[in-house]
């Protein structure tokens, strides 16, 4: 049986073999860039007696498929240098996916697995699992990354998928390792621990006078140029605003510095009745949010995540 035409670029004056759908429709595919792509399709075409040595029709070789005309039109088009398929659900992805591993089309993962998630809604951590499944170094270190974007019980619930069987325990851990020493830097910024980065004694909070009645403690400022633990004097209200941030942190993750909610600190500031912390402290809350702002997203540069596979 000669099969039904397959649509542009498989037809007939572009292709030099003949693949043959299971659902016989015939694809004239260039033979070269199936090869360049599959050793199964090379040991086709080289070996003496293969299907590929046996069956013409006219000139070109035939090859029956065991896969349907739509699933074998998308692969093809995976080879070819056009516009990649659209892969629209998990199920088209298995079977594309599926038949790539087959014919063992190892340089098309990237391409196939970026369809998928460039057209469905998948979670950095379910990336984080492809990443592992299918070998790709780049959406590795990048799915890692935007795992960064969530606290650790969303990271450890999104990760419950079937396809978590795709993923070692030691990758699994090395991920949340990553994520917990990002986490625990980013916190560090904030629990009183070093506040160094933040240039305090610029600020109306650590140097204004009215501070008498209020909190003081250790911690590590740069004083007169040189780095060093010292006792200051922080205003109440500044305290609250840096525990919340940190409370907000610890429930949302790092990616909470991008929401800070000045207002009650604002109105904690009024009511404490100093004016010259009243004047400075809008423009300082701001100046102390884009700071932690900057600190966090330098954390997440710095943070290193351990790959092999
Ligand atoms: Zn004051």
């Amino acid at each position: 049986m000669v099969g039904v035409l397959a649509s542009e670029p498989f037809i007939e004056g572009y292709g030099d073999i003949i693949l043959r759908s299971c659902d016989g429709v015939d694809f004239h595919v260039c033979k070269c860039l199936v090869l360049v792509v599959s050793p199964i399709f090379r040991d086709m075409f080289s070996l003496p007696h293969s299907p590929a040595a046996n069956r013409y029709e006219g000139t070109k070789p035939v090859i029956d498929m065991q896969e349907d005309a739509s699933l074998l039109d998308a692969l093809l088009r995976f080879c070819y240098p056009v516009e990649p398929p659209k892969i629209t659900n998990q199920d088209d992805f298995e079977r594309v996916a599926g038949a790539a591993q087959k014919f063992e089309m190892e340089s098309l993962y990237g391409r196939i697995v970026d369809s998928f998630i460039s057209n469905n809604i998948v979670y950095p951590s379910e990336q984080y699992i492809l990443a592992h499944r299918f070998k790709l170094h780049q959406l590795a270190i990048d799915s890692a990354e935007k795992c960064l974007d969530y606290s650790l019980s969303e990271l450890v619930g999104q990760a419950q998928t079937p396809d978590i069987t795709y993923l070692s325990a030691r990758n699994y851990n090395r991920l949340l390792q990553y994520h917990r020493a990002y986490c625990d830097a980013c916190t560090r910024l904030v629990d009183g621990r070093d506040f160094s980065w933040c240039h305090a004694e610029k600020y109306a909070f650590v140097v204004c006078p009215c501070a008498d009645n209020d909190e003081t403690m250790g911690i590590d400022i740069e004083v007169g140029g040189e780095r060093g633990l010292a006792t200051v004097s922080w205003r109440k209200w500044w305290f609250n605003h840096v525990s919340r941030i940190e409370e907000a942190m610890e429930a949302r993750g790092p990616s909470a510095v991008n929401h800070i909610d000045v207002s009650q600190a604002a109105a904690d500031v009024i009511a404490s009745g100093c004016q010259r912390c009243r004047d400075a402290a809008i423009v300082e809350l701001h100046d102390f949010g884009r700071a932690l702002r900057w600190e966090v997203k330098n954390k997440r540069r710095m943070a290193r995540l351990e790959i092999d596979f």
